[in-house]
């Protein structure tokens, strides 16, 4: 694929908003940066985002009975414990209340353009900056461009027939409408994975009807979850003992992720777990057939969960396995010719994540473009940089992913690595650019792929794999090798001048 370049379109200089780093995306990993770039004593920068609010994918996913799924004193920042948290795995409006805390202490939110979509971003070389132009036609122009717009920023829509003429209203999770009726409607999910794990028992509780579509059936361990109580939470106070908890997770987790390793102890226990749960959650045997996963272990996301099974047991709750035919206005009909009338569709169905920042034209060196660099797929060196792409840096760009644990421990080396960067790029002279070297680049995925080739991960379809096949979302490794590449950088595979 090719594709006339387009010049640099520096607009006039009284119209264009200069800034040393522009940042893409108003989530975790933006924050994380704009935090850090504060600290570091860097004023200069501009926070753009599509969306009314902060929260990135925590502003998107709204929908009822939202939560992270890995332990709360992982999901915050090393350098910002959160002493609040309510339950070990708090909810969707805890962590934006968490992030809201953060934008206020650290005086992020003044640097915060909401409402602002990115329609291209291209690399000016003579200059060495990038220019960037907004939908709305904005101009920006800055020496460091982050796009911290994360793998699940997409919302995929399913592709069935007769979609679009469904008469009731249609939602998909991740564009909740928090106005949504579902109180006594007949409700039908499509998906089956951990969004609809985390939202079939909450609609279940409103809905006269549910039928939940499933085209897989997935991996369920139960959520070792509590309420923390009021010791907890002074407890949380002290850095000691919040470092403490935090450590014992993390730990907790690093061995789960022992659990994707073939012939594993760790994996034959889980798996053992996850089969004990679905068989004390569900008791008709017919049922529990169509929810044992025709996949091994850990192939797609793990889901966690003390509701979701037993919900699918209620008797006002149907689980579909038959293949989805098309959508009429009145409801779904499956391939036996079988209709359920439903009022109201959700679809959590999931994000385009093999298409990274496909809605925004970027290019870098030469006038190549992001897409046409990933043609086969997105690639970066340690998910951060790209060969041709001076001066940007991914937050959780591809192959960052972690089946097992906490992205906030990726985001956080992501940044410091990024800081460290820009800073030699400073000492280097205005119109120094940095960029991984193209040999060190292809290297590196060469090596990635091979180890993730064969891996459990290779063994199913899943939002981890384009549609060819390749693995693109995960990092194949435990946290600590992720992490030390990017603490310890091999400055020499950059180019910096
Ligand atoms: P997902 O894992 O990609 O699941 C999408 C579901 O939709 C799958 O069950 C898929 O079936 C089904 N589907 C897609 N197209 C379909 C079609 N045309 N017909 C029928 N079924 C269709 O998406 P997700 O559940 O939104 O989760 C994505 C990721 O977000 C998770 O893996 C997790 O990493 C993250 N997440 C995190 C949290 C959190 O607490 N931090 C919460 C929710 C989600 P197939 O399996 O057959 O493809």
């Amino acid at each position: 694929m090719t594709s006339e370049p387009l010049a640099p379109h520096p607009g006039t200089a009284a119209a264009t908003q200069r800034h040393e780093v522009l940042i893409l995306g108003a989530g975790m990993s933006g924050l994380c940066m704009a935090i850090q770039l504060k600290k570091a004593g860097r004023h200069d920068f501009v926070i753009l985002e599509q969306s009314t609010g902060l929260g990135g994918t925590w502003w998107d996913n709204r929908y009822p009975g939202a939560h992270v799924d890995v332990p709360a004193p992982l999901y915050c920042f090393s350098f910002e414990p959160n002493p609040r948290w309510q339950r070990r795995f708090a909810a969707a409006p805890e962590i934006q209340a968490y992030m809201a805390h953060c934008a206020d202490k650290y005086g992020i939110t003044k640097h915060i353009r909401f409402g602002t979509r990115i329609s291209d971003a291209v690399f000016d070389e003579a200059a060495g900056r990038w220019q960037v132009r907004s939908a709305a036609g904005e101009h920006f122009d800055a020496r460091f461009f982050v796009c911290s717009t994360g793998p699940l920023s997409q919302a995929r829509w399913p592709d069935i027939p007769g979609l679009e003429s469904f008469a009731g209203q249609r939602l998909h999770s991740a564009r909740w409408d928090p106005r949504a009726a579902l109180q006594g409607r007949r409700v039908g999910v499509i998906g089956t994975g951990s969004t609809a794990a985390q939202l079939v028992p909450e609609v279940a509780k409103a809905a006269a009807k549910l039928v939940v579509f499933q085209r897989t059936a997935n991996w369920v361990l139960p959520r070792m979850d509590r309420p923390y109580n009021a010791l907890d939470r002074a407890l949380a106070r002290s850095a000691l003992y919040s470092r403490a908890v935090r450590g014992f997770w993390y730990r907790v987790l690093e061995w789960g992720r022992r659990g994707f390793d073939e012939g594993s102890f760790a994996r034959r226990h889980m798996t053992a777990a996850a089969h004990r749960h679905l068989r004390r959650q569900v008791a008709d045997r017919a049922l529990r057939d169509k929810l044992v996963p025709p996949y091994p272990f850990g192939c797609k996301r793990l889901i966690y969960s003390n509701d979701y099974l037993s919900t699918l047991a209620q008797p006002h709750v149907e689980l579909v396995t038959g293949t989805i035919s098309h959508v009429t206005p009145g409801g779904i009909v499956t391939a036996d010719g079988r209709e359920q009338a439903l009022d109201a569709l959700v679809c959590a169905t999931g994000f385009d994540t093999t298409h990274l920042m496909s809605s925004l034209l970027v290019q870098g060196r030469g006038g190549r473009r992001l897409a046409e660099a990933w043609a086969d797929g997105p690639e970066a060196y340690r998910g951060v940089t790209v060969a041709g792409f001076p001066n940007l840096f991914l937050m959780l760009g591809p192959n960052t992913g972690t089946g097992h644990t906490s992205t906030l421990l990726y985001i956080e080396p992501q940044v410091q690595f990024a800081l460290d960067a820009m800073q030699r790029v400073r000492e280097a002279g205005e119109a120094a650019r940095f960029e991984v070297k193209a040999e060190v680049f292809r290297a590196h995925n060469e090596v990635l792929q091979a180890r993730l080739e064969g891996s459990v991960w290779s063994h199913c379809r899943s939002w981890y794999r384009t549609d060819g096949g390749k693995i693109v979302a995960l990092w194949p490794g435990f946290t600590d090798e992720y992490v030390r590449g990017l603490r310890r950088p091999a400055w020499d595979e950059y180019r910096v001048g």
